[in-house]
């Protein structure tokens, strides 16, 4: 069940009950006050009624004795009556004897003129005995009166009388101000009833009067009924009536207020239970978008409620999902990009520095930095190798001795360092933040890699470091690689005995330094030296001496030579000097000078120091050979010709070897 149905169940079970309660308290009780408040008006009704009784009574008996009066003082009795009936009198006689003198309006039904009653204000006891129903009409109940006054010629009979009809409880109605729907019975003494109203209603009305004023109970269906009772001066039972709502009705009522209860309550149940679950669904529809990778939506924020301040924090938290998926996937792209590149740098074992340009690259991408140096060792010291980006200013210092400073610190503990913004390292040119790894194979240590950061960024971090050491490992070994490769490469040329390059050096730099004279029309001479006589040194000092001798004459004429010079083992004790823009002249001069090194000095050996004699052969390109091998073989023949000739001495090629 779903937390909007549930919540739903527990507010209908608490609210409707309630809401049904005061339904049915609404439906029962609010009749029931109506009726109270509507017979309180009838009974006032009733009772003021019951009071303009009285004083018509009292209005009867001042007319009946007035006019009793007057005749006594010699009045006409016709003159009396005009003069001094009250004008709510109906009917009035005066009689003497049984002899009518004068009479006023009609006598109602039932009243006798000529008859004494002794009842101040009451109905004429002579009436004739008749039915509540039938004494509607048209016998109404009277109010009368009469008294007897003594004259001169006999005692005079004055009866005064008022029906008590229609038009009287229309009159007293109105006086009292009832309301037109509110009917009026009176029943008075001798079965006189009358009522208001329409006949559906009056009949009832008056037989309910009828029952009261005989001291019974009464009821009229449909309808409120109240009595006012008789009392001193009023001897007619007043009942004031008016039409209640009917059952029906009050039910219907009832039914109609618990239905709509019901139904309030239940829109009631069913917004409260949408408006407290709303939020809750709302963040549980967001988890799920959430949860599908969808981090960029909002959950709207209103008011500071406990529920506000979990959309804000849920806002909040995916907000930061979000940024860290962004980070992670940046970084997974640097990652991805950086390995690449490390792989590419590592093809390039036969490229020293531009492997070390490759890793300078991938190290300040993958540290965001902004100048990073490849160091290397050379002996005791490090020497800046590598500066990127290219264009960077060098450091001030291009070489520290192992030890010092930030690379030389990383070489000598092999560990990473990190220097915060303002250390001022000699070999860093910024103020920002450094740091240096080790670049290292196994215990080997080959360099160090320092990464810089302008000075107001921020330090390295633990992460920058984890980065960086991801690079130097491997970019280590393939730095190593490569030095490898260049020291086999360098050995392929180099005489293992004395230094100097061999035979395959001395061919490739003959064939390169032919072409380049070719191509810009100069001259290259070459020199063939033989020492003279070495079989019998060998004899006479042993092999190990006859290979110091030949190490030793290696280095004497690397000493002797240009700088722009080759020197190369040839053969055994043979060596060649290939000279580059030198014509036979100068070349013989060369040759010459190089003899004299030779002979100037012995050559120290285990027992002493040796003398030693060479002989040179010189040729030049173009007066002695139009190619390299021509160059050589013009070059031996004069050697040749140098030793025929006694040896110890310089000879050159005279004519062009073709
Ligand atoms: P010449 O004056 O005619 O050149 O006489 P030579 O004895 O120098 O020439 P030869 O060709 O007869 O002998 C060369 C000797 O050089 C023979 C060999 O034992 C010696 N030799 C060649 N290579 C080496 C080497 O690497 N070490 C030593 N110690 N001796 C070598
Ligand atoms: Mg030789
Ligand atoms: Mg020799």
């Amino acid at each position: 069940m779903s937390i909007r149905n549930r919540l739903a169940l527990i507010l209908g079970s608490v609210l409707l009950p309630l809401l049904l309660g005061t339904g049915v308290v609404v439906a029962v009780v609010v009749p029931a006050h109506d009726k109270d408040q509507a017979k309180a008006g009838l009974r006032v009704v009733a009772e003021a009624v019951a009071s303009l009784q009285q004083e018509t009574c009292l209005d009867l008996a001042a007319s009946a004795r007035l006019v009793g009066g007057s005749v006594e003082r010699g009045d006409a009795a016709g003159s009396a009556l005009r003069i001094h009936l009250r004008q709510d009198v109906r009917f009035a006689a005066v009689s003497r004897n049984g002899t009518l003198l004068a009479r006023a309006g009609d006598a109602p039904a039932g009243v006798a003129a000529q008859h004494e009653v002794l009842h101040q204000c009451t109905t004429s006891p002579v009436r004739p005995a008749i039915s509540p129903v039938a004494a509607l009409s048209p016998a109404p109940a009277v109010l009368e009166y009469s008294a007897t006054t003594p004259t001169a010629r006999g005692p005079v009979l004055v009866v005064v009388a008022t029906p008590i009809d229609d038009m009287q409880l229309g009159t007293w109605r109105s006086r009292v101000g009832a309301a037109a729907d509110v009917q009026l019975a009176a029943a008075c003494p001798g079965g006189g009833v009358t009522a208001t109203g329409t006949e559906a209603v009056a009949r009832p009305l008056a037989a309910a009067a009828q029952r009261i004023f005989e001291g019974r109970k009464a009821a009229v269906a449909g309808m409120h009924v109240v009595s006012a009772d008789v009392g001193a001066g009023h001897p007619c039972v007043v009942v004031a009536a008016m039409r209640a709502p009917s059952t029906l009705t009050a039910s219907a009522l009832t039914w109609s207020m618990l239905l709509l209860a019901l139904i309030v309550g239940g829109v009631l149940v069913w917004w409260l239970a949408r408006q407290l679950t709303q939020p809750v669904l709302a963040l549980t529809e967001a988890a799920e978008r959430a949860a599908r990778g969808d981090l960029a939506m909002k959950l709207p924020v209103s008011g500071k409620d406990e529920v506000a301040r979990l959309a804000g924090s849920f806002n909040h938290m995916a907000r930061q999902l979000d940024l860290r998926m962004t980070e992670i996937q940046d970084s997974r792209d640097r990652l991805r990009l950086n390995v690449q590149r490390l792989g590419d740098a590592l093809q390039r074992t036969h490229d020293l520095d531009g492997l070390l340009s490759a890793v300078c690259a991938i190290g300040a991408t993958a540290t965001e930095s902004q100048r990073v140096t490849a160091w290397l060792v050379e002996g005791n010291s490090l020497v800046a190798r590598v500066v990127w980006p290219g264009g960077a200013a060098r450091a001030g210092v291009r070489r520290v001795p192992i030890g010092d400073s930030l690379p030389g610190q990383v070489v000598a503990d092999g560990v990473v360092r990190r220097l915060v913004a303002g250390a001022r390292e000699d070999v860093t040119l910024r103020d920002g933040p450094a740091m240096g790894a080790p670049l290292q194979r196994g215990e080997m240590m080959l360099g160090a890699l320092v990464v810089e950061r302008t000075g107001d960024a921020e330090s390295y971090t633990v992460e920058d470091q984890a980065m960086l050491t991801s690079i130097t490992g491997p970019a280590g070994i393939a730095i190593d690689n490569a030095m490898l490769h260049r020291q086999a490469q360098r050995m392929s040329v180099i005489d293992p005995l004395t230094g100097v390059g061999n035979l395959r050096m001395l061919t490739t730099t003959l064939a390169r330094e032919v072409d380049r004279a070719q191509h810009f029309g100069r001259s290259v001479s070459l020199l063939l030296l033989d020492i003279d006589h070495f079989k019998n040194l060998n004899d006479a000092h042993g092999h190990g001496a006859g290979d110091a001798i030949l190490h030793g004459m290696a280095q004497r004429v690397a000493a002797s030579i240009r700088s722009v010079d080759t020197v190369a083992r040839y053969g055994g004790e043979e060596f060649a000097v290939v000279c580059p823009e030198l014509g036979p002249e100068e070349a013989y001069g060369l040759a010459s000078h190089l003899h004299e090194a030779i002979r100037g000095a012995g050559f120290p050996v285990e027992d002493g120091v040796v003398d030693v004699r060479v002989s040179i052969g010189v040729a030049s390109w173009p007066q002695q050979a139009t190619t390299s091998t021509e160059l050589m073989r013009a070059a031996d023949a004069a050697l040749s010709q140098a030793k025929a000739s006694g040896r110890d001495r310089v000879s050159a090629a005279t004519v062009p070897h073709r």
